[in-house]
């Protein structure tokens, strides 16, 4: 049994997956965007494999691909107007590839140096952009803004109770308490939850009429916290929240956090991309007085699935965290001016994830993500006047390419959005979502797509309008 296959067998794997792959790449557009889904169906599919044996190359990868073509919401499809699922960038794909070729070990600096270069090189150009100081900035590659949010609520408490590394809560004698607004993402609550403070430390905030956290709210929340006897540990200000993409005022929030010595984490998995574009960076104004910033590069930047960046402002805190030393590690590190990726992570083995942002930079460089990003607020302002013209009203308040949007004569009508997307669904031609703000239900459309042209939008336009003229007649 060989694992490498032979030459010959290789060149024709290779090849039959690359014919499947660009046929899906170049005509994405034709393929229909939502399954349907019939669970039995879906289970034999998958159980109807024989593993016993193996051999069967071909059989094995149009089984695969068949599958995913088959069975899964076509997120790259430029009709889709989705949850920040991106179509993967051509550099991204590329570098997925090499990296499980080469497969380095970025555990250790000393068994990867290239790669861990070129994250602590990425991490830090991030930390930059983002308004931080060279020298007093730190970070490192998570899988996602899950583990990105579980490692800002670690460095909090590290940072807070310098023993806990040692003794963990049981050092402690107050509660930690964590606050977040309503709209931010559930990844905080995750993150107290597996971090032991348990979900009901985390504080939601109520907004205002444009989504934002109510900072007056949250300095009254604070003040109550102490006076109760708790400790606030964290505030988190969201970036473009998941929902209808707000953004927090985090001027004002690193102001009450800086008064009353809270770390101050900013979650930008989404709206981070921001940052990367002349045009909307001014929005985030705020996100540089942060402790620590989640932002995912797998949302906004293209890249495949998973890369997210965790930043810190305080330059002692992921190793004062995460470090631990061991007598089976490579100790090459020892005083060298480098750091041991396994010192300043959750994870321990890690996968070259950083080659993904970097290749992207090397093909597309700042200014190609510049032009993307740009284009893709543009067709988001486009998407908006298009349903305003149309007699649909705007019910979010985004600087991003996220657009919340009803028929307000149906505002009361739960049928409405129901019956239009179950619709929608099943025509398979474009994917929108539902969100509720303040009480109603509303379609929420984002550009997700840095294909989406005009045409997208008025198809997606035009489909909405005959399906509202369908439900009115009905
Ligand atoms: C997507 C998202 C997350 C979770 O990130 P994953 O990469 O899915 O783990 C957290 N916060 C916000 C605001 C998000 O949009």
């Amino acid at each position: 049994m060989k694992f490498d296959l032979n030459k010959k067998h290789r060149k024709k794997v290779f090849e039959r997956v690359m014919e499947k792959l660009e046929c899906f790449y170049n005509n994405t557009q034709n393929f229909s965007i939502t399954p349907s889904i019939d669970v039995q169906e879906i289970k034999e599919f998958v159980n109807n494999q024989d593993l016993k044996s193996g051999g069967n190359y071909n059989a094995a990868i149009d089984h695969v691909t068949t599958g995913l073509e088959k069975y899964s919401v076509h997120t790259s499809h430029p009709k889709y107007f989705g949850l920040f699922n991106p179509r993967s960038n051509y550099a991204g794909i590329i570098s997925d590839l090499i990296s499980a070729y080469y497969n380095p070990q970025l555990a250790a600096w000393s068994h990867a140096p290239f790669a861990a270069e070129v994250e602590a090189k990425v991490v830090k150009e991030f930390a930059i952009k983002f308004g931080y100081s060279q020298l007093d900035s730190d970070g490192v590659f998570a899988t996602g803004g899950n583990e990105a949010n579980q490692t800002a609520v670690l460095c909090a408490l590290n940072n807070k109770y310098p023993n806990y590394a040692c003794d963990g809560l049981f050092g402690v004698t107050k509660r930690p308490i964590i606050f977040c607004s309503e709209e931010a993402h559930h990844s905080v609550h995750k993150a107290a939850k597996t971090a032991g403070l348990g979900y009901e430390c985390v504080i939601s905030i109520p907004v205002d009429d444009k989504l934002k956290l109510e900072t007056k709210l949250l300095e009254k929340e604070i003040q109550a916290v102490i006076a109760a006897g708790h400790d606030p540990l964290m505030v988190v200000g969201t970036a473009g929240t998941t929902g209808a993409g707000t953004i927090d005022d985090l001027v004002r929030i690193g102001e009450i956090s800086k008064m009353y010595n809270i770390w101050f984490h900013v979650d930008a998995a989404y709206g981070g991309g921001a940052i990367l574009s002349t045009k909307l960076k001014k929005k985030i104004k705020g996100i540089e007085l942060s402790n620590s910033i989640t932002f995912d590069a797998h949302k906004w930047m293209s890249i495949p699935m998973g890369a997210s960046i965790f930043l810190t402002s305080n330059p002692h805190i992921l190793t004062q965290t995460f470090s631990i030393s061991t007598e089976y590690m490579p100790k090459d590190a020892d005083g060298l001016e480098i750091v041991d990726p396994f010192s300043h992570s959750i994870q321990w083995s890690r996968r070259f994830v950083g080659l993904k942002v970097y290749l992207s930079l090397l093909f597309y460089g700042w200014d190609g993500y510049d032009q993307v990003i740009s284009n893709q607020s543009v067709m988001g302002d486009l998407l908006r006047q298009k349903l305003i013209n149309n007699g649909w009203s705007i019910m979010n308040n985004s600087a991003l390419p996220v657009v919340c949007f009803m028929d307000e004569k149906y505002s009361s009508d739960i049928n409405f959005t129901k019956v239009i997307l179950e619709r929608v669904y099943q025509k398979s031609q474009s994917w929108i979502s539902v969100y509720p703000i303040k009480n109603v239900n509303t379609f929420r459309a984002c550009i997700s797509n840095y294909n989406t042209t005009e045409d997208d939008l008025d198809k997606l336009v035009c489909e909405l309008n005959l399906e509202r003229k369908y439900y009115s007649d009905e």
